[in-house]
């Protein structure tokens, strides 16, 4: 069995509440040790806080996630600015812009996810991305202001999109979607990109593989993940397991 980490999984989400302890055991059993809980909103800080206290196998990122716009308060960036500078978390995030999704203000995200990065910058931490239907604005954004590493999770951009990403200090989040083959331009990506820019997310409880269609997420099933992508790749399940779990090590410390 590979050692494994989900850089993505929001187990603080309210689906988990009626069984997060077996959630957590069964993502033990399959190897999944060590996972990142990035924040959507303010109001779930502390609880993930607490959850990170409590297990040394979860990490802790902070932010203001642009599908939950209208929860934001502009004074959450500076509640923000404060819980950084307290918490030293692994990350700040999850914060980005989605051009998918209607009725979100786009200069309303912009204005958060500006301010957000200048907090990664100024507390030196990576940052966790969420960029729909935004890749390109998103990769302009970094360039503007410079010096950030990080992820962009849920990766659907293309090819070139990655060369650059890859060129600012930035990895890609792969999860359940990889694993449909109808995700072809997805998989080329995967099968080919350098794998040090490569870590593996469940985004659960979102996002379920192709076997899960329609299901609740969970962290346990990031094997199924790392299944598919060590075969898009031609590698040993072990080697991509290691070489991943190295990865988001070195960027969440
Ligand atoms: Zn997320």
């Amino acid at each position: 069995m590979s050692l494994l980490y989900d850089s993505h999984c929001h187990l603080d989400a309210v689906e988990f509440d009626p069984d997060r302890e077996q959630v957590l055991a069964r993502a033990r059993a399959a190897g999944v040790t060590r996972q990142l809980l990035p924040a959507v909103d303010r109001e779930s800080w502390s609880k993930i806080r607490a959850l990170c206290a409590a297990d040394p196998g979860l990490r802790p990122a902070y932010g203001l996630h642009p599908m939950f716009l209208d929860r934001h308060q502009p004074g959450d960036l500076d509640a923000l600015a404060d819980w950084l500078g307290r918490e030293r978390p692994a990350a700040v995030g999850e914060c980005g812009l989605d051009f998918f999704v209607e009725g979100l203000d786009p200069d309303a995200q912009r204005n958060y996810f500006q301010r957000q990065l200048g907090l990664a910058r100024e507390f030196d931490l990576p940052v966790v991305l969420h960029a729909r239907r935004a890749v390109d604005e998103v990769i302009a954004s970094l360039r503007r202001v410079g010096g950030l590493r990080g992820v962009v999770h849920s990766w659907s951009g293309s090819e070139e999109q990655a060369r650059q990403l890859f060129g600012l200090g930035f990895h890609l989040g792969i999860g359940g979607p990889v694993t449909f083959e109808r995700a072809q331009r997805l998989r080329r990506t995967v099968a080919t990109m350098p794998i040090e820019w490569l870590l593996l997310e469940t985004d659960a409880p979102d996002q379920p593989d192709a076997a899960h269609r329609g299901e609740r997420n969970e962290p346990g099933r990031l094997p199924n993940v790392l299944a598919v992508v060590a075969q898009l790749r031609g590698q040993a399940p072990e080697d991509v397991a290691a070489a991943t779990r190295a990865n988001a090590e070195r960027l969440f410390g």
